[in-house]
């Protein structure tokens, strides 16, 4: 940070891929066909959130996976931060920018084309916005469905870290978007643009809760997928959950939960490591 008043934050870490130069990504696929790409969202996160939490949580998880994994002598190449998702049930709130479904798995799919282009042939798509999973399994189809010799995957985090939240998190009741976890990890890595102080305790009925991110919901481990209906019904703030709970050790250990099944997943499919 500096004094300037111009300065909000200062990323930190390995470079994304608009960070590089073309050389400096033609030297990385030298050692490595493997990209991972970041998919984030611009939208409403509550009073206390900045719009592109989503990216900057994407970012993150990709940022922290490449150092691990280049350090496992996995080396990868960080794709660029997709800045918008499928936000339709977030379209309430102000700020909030949405694509169609249509346009997301489109925009993804170009998007792996011209890497392809470059050499790589190894994705793994990671969200910051468990909304646009559906999009982004159908643009990993169609991506390995129109090149020869490529592998993509898809990795929803959000399983993994359901089956442990209980034990990082403060609150027993249902925190979601925005809510505890969120917050913690945004404070993290942003703390100037978090505000936990800001946001108003809101929690749902857990028959609600548990359709939006309950254990029998398909992106947190069940079985079913229930489409979004929006927040704005279920919230007048547009966060879920207690963010005044939030504390950056909270998101330190959520992220080494996520980074954790990132990095073991890469490294089996990708570089046969067990
Ligand atoms: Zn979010």
């Amino acid at each position: 940070m500096t004094d300037s008043g111009y300065v909000r934050y200062v990323q930190k870490g390995p470079a994304t891929l608009p960070e590089m130069t073309g050389d400096e990504v033609g030297a990385m696929l030298q050692k490595t066909d493997v990209i991972l790409l970041p998919v984030g969202a611009t939208e409403n996160h509550g009073a206390h959130l900045p719009l592109g939490t989503d990216s900057m949580e994407a970012r993150e998880i990709c940022r922290r996976a490449a150092v691990k994994l280049t350090n496992d002598t996995c080396p990868v190449v960080i794709g660029p931060v997709i800045p918008f998702g499928t936000s339709s049930f977030h379209m309430g709130f102000p700020g909030t920018i949405t694509l169609s479904s249509a346009t997301l798995i489109n925009l993804l799919k170009e998007v792996c084309l011209s890497l392809h282009k470059s050499g790589f042939r190894k994705f793994a798509l990671i969200h910051g916005h468990d909304g646009s999973l559906p999009s982004m399994m159908v643009a990993a189809q169609d991506f390995v469905d129109a090149t020869q010799g490529t592998a993509a995957m898809v990795l929803n985090w959000l399983t993994p870290l359901s089956k442990v939240y209980h034990t990082i998190q403060v609150s027993k009741k249902g925190e979601g978007h925005g809510g505890e976890g969120e917050t913690s990890r945004i404070l993290v890595t942003h703390p100037e643009l978090a505000h936990p102080e800001r946001g108003t305790p809101h929690h749902l009925d857990p028959k609600i809760m548990a359709k939006i991110q309950g254990p029998e919901h398909i992106k947190t481990g069940g079985g079913i997928f229930f489409a979004t209906r929006s927040y704005k019904e279920h919230t007048p703030y547009g966060h879920i959950g207690d963010p005044t709970l939030a504390k950056a050790e909270t998101g330190e250990k959520g992220y080494q939960v996520i980074v954790d099944w990132v990095t073991t997943v890469i490294k089996r499919e990708y570089f046969n490591i067990f």
